[in-house]
Parts: C-alpha cells; sequence; structure tokens
C-alpha cells in the first residue's frame, strides 16, 4: 500500500460557547482536516488544529505544511508509522499540529487496513472513555450557573479555568462548588497564569473546596517552579503546557517536578509519540490525562479517546471541545452515552465514513 495524495481542507466555525482562558479567548473551531488517499482505495482521515495561544501555530501554516509533507510522503506505505514519523520529523522541526494530522490519518489507515478499531489495535484496555467538561473564565454567577448545568446533564468532574486574579479566582471556584455540591469533581486549570510561591498560597487558599488536581500552574518553561509548586501543593499537580512530547516527560518524571501529565496530539504531534509519553509516565507512576485544544472539530478527538481508552495509565479525559459545534464535519465516530462517556466506534481505524459534504465544497 503506497500513500497517492494528501488532501486538505480548512475548516473555520464559531463556538457556541467562546472560551476564556488565561491567556486569551477561543471563539472558533480552527482545523486543517485531512485525507491520506492511497493506493488500494482506503482513504484515513485526520485533523490538525492549530492552538496560537498554546503552539503559536495557525491553520495557514499547518495547511502549509502538511501539503509540503504530502511531497515527501507521497509512495511510503501509511502503515509504516515509524517511517511515516520519520520522514516528518526530518522533514521539518516542529510544527505538531501538521504532523499530528497526518499521524492520525495513518493509524485511521492502519486500522482500516487490519479490520480492528483504532482502539483495539492501540492496546484495547477499554472501548469507552469518560470526559470532563470545561468552564471558561467569566464571572462567578454565570461559571457557577454552567457548571451546574452541566452537572444537571450528567458531567461528574467540571474542569474550571482560573488565573486572572487571586480574589477573582476564589469566588470562582467558591460559587461553582457551592453550586455543584460536594460530590461532583472540580479540577482547574491556570494556563501558566501563576509563579512559584504564588501559585502555592492561591491552590492552598483554593483546596479548601476540594479540587482533584490543577494542570499549569507556572510558566510552560519553568521546569523548576513546576518542581517547586508540586513539592509544596496540598493538591495534585499535572503538567500540560510544560509537556510537549516525550522528552519533556522524561525530564519531568526524572525529577519528579509533576504528579500528573495531560497529553495533546497536537502538542506532541500524533498518537505514535503520545504512546512514548504514556509509557514514560506509567513507568514513573504518573498517570496521564487524554486532552485536547479547543479549536478541534472531532476526528482528533476520536483518535485522543482511541488512545484514552486503549492505555491503562490513561486514567483522566478533558476532551470535550467537540460538544460546543452545533454540527460535526464528520460521519461516523464516537457515540456518546449518559453525556460523558465517548464509546468508540466498533468499525475499523477511526469508524468516520467520511467528511461532510459542506466541507469538501
Ligand atoms: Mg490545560
Amino acid at each position: 500500500m503506497k500513500i497517492t495524495d494528501i488532501r486538505t481542507h480548512r475548516l473555520e466555525v464559531p463556538l457556541a460557547h467562546p472560551l476564556r482562558i488565561s491567556l486569551g479567548i477561543v471563539t472558533h473551531a480552527i482545523s486543517c482536516l485531512v485525507e491520506v488517499v492511497t493506493d488500494d482505495g482506503i482513504i484515513g482521515y485526520g485533523e490538525g488544529s492549530p492552538g496560537p495561544l498554546i503552539t503559536g501555530e495557525n491553520l495557514a501554516g499547518t495547511v502549509a505544511t502538511v501539503e509540503m509533507l504530502r511531497d515527501k510522503l507521497i509512495g511510503t506505505d501509511p502503515r509504516d508509522i515509524e517511517a511515516v514519523n520519520a520522514i516528518m520529523s526530518r522533514s521539518v522541526a516542529y510544527a505538531m499540529t501538521a504532523k499530528a494530522a497526518i499521524d492520525i490519518a495513518c493509524h485511521d489507515i492502519l486500522g482500516k487496513s487490519a479490520g480492528l478499531p483504532l482502539y483495539k489495535l492501540l492496546g484495547g484496555f477499554s472501548g469507552e472513555i469518560e470526559t470532563d467538561m470545561t468552564v471558561g473564565i467569566d464571572e462567578p454567577g454565570k461559571m457557577a450557573a454552567l457548571a451546574k448545568k452541566h452537572a444537571d446533564d450528567g458531567f461528574d468532574t467540571i474542569k474550571t479555568k482560573v488565573g486572572t486574579s487571586f480574589s477573582d479566582d476564589i469566588s470562582r471556584v467558591k460559587a461553582i462548588r457551592e453550586a455543584v455540591g460536594p460530590d461532583v469533581k472540580i479540577r482547574l486549570d491556570a494556563n501558566q497564569a501563576w509563579h512559584g510561591k504564588e501559585a502555592v498560597r492561591i491552590i492552598e487558599r483554593l483546596s479548601e473546596y476540594d479540587i482533584e488536581l490543577v494542570e499549569q500552574p507556572v510558566p510552560r518553561y519553568d521546569f523548576d517552579g513546576l518542581k517547586f509548586v508540586t513539592d509544596n501543593s496540598p493538591v495534585p499537580i499535572m503538567a500540560d503546557e510544560g509537556c510537549w512530547d516525550s522528552k519533556d516527560a522524561l525530564r519531568l518524571v526524572s525529577e519528579h517536578a509533576v504528579d500528573l501529565i495531560n497529553i495533546k496530539l497536537m502538542k506532541c504531534g500524533g498518537l505514535h509519540e503520545a504512546m512514548k509519553i504514556v509509557h514514560i509516565a506509567e513507568a514513573a507512576g504518573v498517570e496521564c490525562m487524554l486532552g485536547c485544544m479547543a479549536e478541534e472539530s472531532g476526528i482528533a478527538i476520536n483518535a485522543a479517546a482511541s488512545l484514552g481508552a486503549a492505555m491503562k495509565n490513561i486514567t483522566r479525559a478533558d476532551l470535550d471541545a467537540s460538544f460546543s459545534l452545533a454540527e460535526l464535519p464528520f460521519d461516523g465516530g464516537f457515540s456518546i452515552k449518559d453525556t460523558r462517556h465517548l464509546i468508540l466506534s466498533d468499525e475499523p481505524g477511526l469508524g468516520i465514513s467520511g467528511l461532510k459534504p459542506w466541507v469538501l465544497s
């Protein structure tokens, strides 16, 4: 089997609820959807979703990189995942979003070719995964009302964005805890907003509201600060922007700098690299979460959910971005049970049968 073409489709659609985080605001799903076409008729679907606030990439650059990589990959067997990733690595540095789109599509082809759903091919620990639901930064009352609605709808973990000011963050988390009651888990994400001692001080105060974990309290490059917070926080600390790939993961666990790691396919460049992070973390006794970019539209979330379900050491998921879309840009993929459980398709690969006509036009 050989790759004969890689087609790109630009997607830019407004979110039902714009998401404000400490770094800025996300208003649209933004994606480069790809079709990796093969000489025996199998098409693999992938998605590269640039998150300008997190990865610094944009849609035009992602499309251009995928088109450049297409020329390098034509003639390669897409099932040779290590070879595909090696060609991409030596063709362009960084550009993880474009690489993720192609890596996901090649895994889809691998599953289709083997006649197996991707979650079975990747490990098969489970065929489903439970996601949280995220509440963006807003006035405390509005955040509490939204959190309550999500909890009433069936989500039992609410992820809350924080990181603007000490007093506002306390008011937000207090209001949410009072609204959802004691049985709903609350996890926080500061998106790099604090520095070491400041982070410890505010997390100690926020811990009064029974917090499950805090994501990325300090700037992404501040490994020492992250370790300081982890060593001194009463709440488990998770690396997100501070863990891009397996090399970051190795450093973080070697230095005991985190309790948990949040993996995103758009940070690490796809499933191939994500599995390395999971294995490094598992060897160190560090559990992982599978996350997504707020800009994603669902194909990459199907891939992330497949990996999350497949591997025992992925114990949490934050795969809620496609809930904000009025219509998904594809047919097939996972189904949803009891609001929060993503049930993976038992069709081969990602189980995606095609892109919607409005994407192709
Ligand atoms: Mg995060």
